[in-house]
């Protein structure tokens, strides 16, 4: 049984870019559903699971916008 990837949240230590992440299966999307990278500056990124507001705020993103855009 694959295991649903949990919400996660990275953080640009450097430029404090942000990103909360809620991959729909565990066939993951680099850049898209996990990052390794900051797009802003390129540096290495931390991460750490989404908190429950974190996570309502993407729901609420991927609901009002295109999801995958
Ligand atoms: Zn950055």
């Amino acid at each position: 049984m694959p295991i649903p990837p949990r919400p996660r949240t990275f953080i640009c230590p450097d430029c404090h870019w942000q990103r909360t992440t809620i991959p729909a299966s565990d066939a993951l999307q680099v850049n898209i559903d996990w990052f390794f990278r900051c797009p802003v500056c390129n540096s290495e990124l931390q991460t750490r699971p989404a908190t429950r507001a974190e996570i309502m705020r993407a729901r609420l993103t991927q609901f009002f916008c295109h999801p995958r855009d």
